[in-house]
């Protein structure tokens, strides 16, 4: 049995490997590069996408899912099998992603006819989606699948709504890819399951080299960024993706915007996929843990409160200006790689008074991670902007677990795993998670190279 690493290598986006079980090739994850590795989606997958038999989905975040309709046209055509709040999920995220390539295709083209430059095209447009989504078999969490050569089960990962591990079984022996491994206590979701016994590992290692501030204080931290901003008169522009963060915040805000704190202030969700995403987590509870369960059940819905409007047209987005008052703007995307964000950024980076706040991981090469860098002039749109507005970040709200959080989840295995890869992280994160699992556990860790494939026997 070979496992093939094709992306997430030596950088968090991209994730895809492929799986030759006795013959058996089966996909896992065909997500987007993003960043400084986005040229990487125009080349090949490094393997033949019609060998893959099913395809099995970790959860909907772009760089886990936004090659799925690439593959697709690249000959794939088996079931894709994901938990049915994915199947969701990924609908929207994937048209958005189709939407964003045609605009950015058009913007190329317009901009080759002055520079003569071969053009590269949009990867797939929304009628690849449409046949891509027909391919989604939903499974449940914590029932196992026969397929064949071995099973399937799928256990909550507490990353984003409908995320999840993948465990195989293959008789006796076991594989299990952690995807990407949420946060103990987070809003929402349930915690990241215990796994008792894994005989091999892939795990990510997004934050193997740090911690990320407490779950608990959050939204006291989030609420007086937001109060010190609206004092001086400026504007808060929260770049967020529109699954799972969004949400986030608006569970933390919600308290204080009913008891009155944000009286007069109003608080845009300007991302129609943000509007979506908000309606596919009122469908399915089933992902939801207790304290959320319960909350919904007092009739209190943590997205609803005094001041929040959902923006989903342009002329509604663009009106946000017209608004007199205090704002709060949430807008994807999270790394300011496209979307609306742009346009409030371009609105409010020269302000001195608003406050850019970063609230997810920025990948290298983003316009998110040079404005968290220090840059003092950035271009967005073909606008050059001198960078005055505050611009902060909060770890807090991170989905993936921290080192602490990563260590003590390892812990929890009885039979611990001979063999442990570590995935989706840059490499100094990666290579420290190494060295702490080497040490703490007596386990042969491996930091797969690009399309290398390793023996599991
Ligand atoms: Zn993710
Ligand atoms: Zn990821």
């Amino acid at each position: 049995m070979n496992l093939e690493f094709h992306g997430a290598v030596g950088g968090v986006t991209g994730s895809h490997m492929v799986l030759d079980a006795g013959g058996m090739r089966v996909g896992i994850d065909a997500g987007l590069f993003q960043g400084n590795e986005a040229s990487r989606n125009q080349a090949d997958f490094g393997h033949d996408p019609r060998s893959i038999r099913v395809l099995i989905l970790t959860h909907a975040h772009i760089d886990h899912s936004g090659r799925v309709p690439l593959l697709i046209k690249k000959g794939f055509s088996g079931k894709i099998i994901s938990t049915a709040a994915t199947a969701d999920l990924c609908e929207i995220m994937l048209r958005d992603s189709a939407h964003l390539m045609m605009e950015a295709a058009e913007h190329e083209s317009h901009q080759s006819d002055q520079r003569r430059r071969p053009l590269a095209g949009p990867l797939y447009e929304e009628k690849d989606v449409a046949a891509a989504m027909r391919h989604f078999t939903p499974i449940r969490y914590n029932k196992e699948h026969d397929l064949g050569r071995f099973s399937i089960r799928f256990m909550d990962a507490g990353h984003i709504l409908g995320s999840a591990m993948i465990e195989l079984s293959f008789g006796k022996k076991r594989l299990v890819f952690s995807g990407d491994l949420g946060r103990p206590g987070a809003p929402f979701l349930r915690d990241p399951e215990k796994v008792d016994a894994a005989d091999w590992l892939v795990l990510e290692s997004t934050y193997g080299d740090m911690d990320h501030g407490n779950i608990a204080d959050r939204g006291k931290i989030l609420l007086n960024i937001i109060l010190e901003t609206l004092e001086r008169g400026g504007n808060v522009v929260i770049p967020a993706f529109a699954i799972g963060r969004t949400q986030e915040i608006l569970y933390e805000l919600n308290p204080y915007a009913e008891k009155g704190v944000l009286s007069g202030v109003s608080c845009f969700v300007d991302s129609p996929m943000a509007i979506s995403a908000t309606e596919i987590y009122a469908r399915h509870p089933e992902c939801f843990d207790e304290e959320t369960l319960s909350l919904l059940r007092s009739g209190d819905s943590p997205l609803e409160f005094p001041g929040i409007q959902y923006t989903r047209s342009q002329d509604e987005s663009k009106a946000i200006y017209d608004h007199r008052g205090p704002r709060i703007i949430i807008s994807a995307s999270g790394m300011c790689t496209g979307g609306r964000v742009l346009h409030h950024l371009i609105k409010n980076l020269e302000q001195k008074d608003s406050t850019i706040l970063f609230v997810g991981y920025q990948a290298d090469g983003t316009i998110g991670r040079r404005l968290l860098d220090g840059a003092r002039k950035i271009r967005i749109l073909d606008k050059d902007l001198d960078v005055k507005a505050q611009i902060t970040s909060m770890d807090a709200f991170s989905a993936h677990a921290g080192r602490k959080e990563i260590l003590s989840w390892l812990r929890s295995f009885r039979q611990f795993p001979d063999k442990v890869f570590l995935n989706h992280g840059e490499p100094r994160a990666t290579r420290a998670l190494a060295e702490a699992i080497r040490t703490e556990f007596d386990s042969e860790v491996t930091i797969p190279e690009m399309g290398q494939k390793y023996l599991l026997s």
